[in-house]
């Protein structure tokens, strides 16, 4: 895809790591997207956790092909600014934790869109560096966090994002959140030993202990 990643924004302290993802993690995005959908005369059905097969016509029923999908999703990405809205305690819980610890978004999102969550994201008083990007985020993570000897946490809603995290950061704790939607139901089990945070207040209990239990003694 020759897209070509730039990490120099993000500049890290000599404190912990937390790296988030923001898409059903920090906002919304199954339900807006589902109002965005219906506003085309589109809708979701959810048969398995998929976008492509499962996004109808209204009238006619019939699955958009994949392409569409792809173009209504973008479409969605271009006007997110009007449509998403962060989760209940997210904002407090973040700018918490960053009296404590080096916070990074890791969003899989076309990077052309990086203005427009950074504008509704700065707007919500996250002003946290924001990394845009499809590649696998195990390997970002790495390069984000190189060997450093400080704590490290991830938290994202799928599971092939832990995988990739949890086979190229080993010592990083993966945090498994996500919303209870329909969608989501279908998704992926994750593994017995993943944490599963149930909202913000329980994720930052989560952190703050995985924190205590690797600090460096002083
Ligand atoms: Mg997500």
């Amino acid at each position: 895809m020759g897209e070509i990643l730039d990490l120099s924004h993000v500049r890290l302290s000599d404190r912990p790591l937390i790296v988030c993802d923001v898409d059903d993690v920090v906002l919304h995005f199954a339900a807006p997207f589902q109002d965005f959908l219906r506003g085309g005369g589109h809708e979701l059905i959810p048969r398995s956790f998929r976008l492509t097969g499962n996004i109808v016509s209204i009238e006619t029923q019939v699955a958009l092909e994949h392409q569409d999908v792809r173009q209504l999703i973008e479409a969605f990405f271009e006007a997110q600014e009007s449509h998403q809205v962060p989760f209940e305690q997210v904002v407090d819980t973040l700018c918490s934790l960053s009296g404590e610890a080096d916070i990074v978004f890791l969003t899989a999102m076309p990077p052309r869109f990086r203005e427009q969550r950074r504008r509704l994201l700065d707007r919500l008083g996250l002003e946290f560096p924001l990394v845009a990007s499809e590649e696998a985020k195990g390997p970002i993570l790495r390069k984000l966090h190189g060997t450093r000897p400080l704590p490290c946490v991830f938290i994202d809603d799928m599971v092939h994002n832990l995988q990739s995290v949890q086979d190229h950061v080993p010592e990083c704790l993966i945090l498994h959140m996500m919303p209870d939607s329909a969608l989501h139901m279908l998704a992926p089990k994750a593994a017995d030993d993943v944490a599963r945070a149930l909202d913000w207040p329980h994720a930052a209990e989560l952190i703050r202990t995985h924190f205590r239990q690797n600090a460096r003694p002083a």
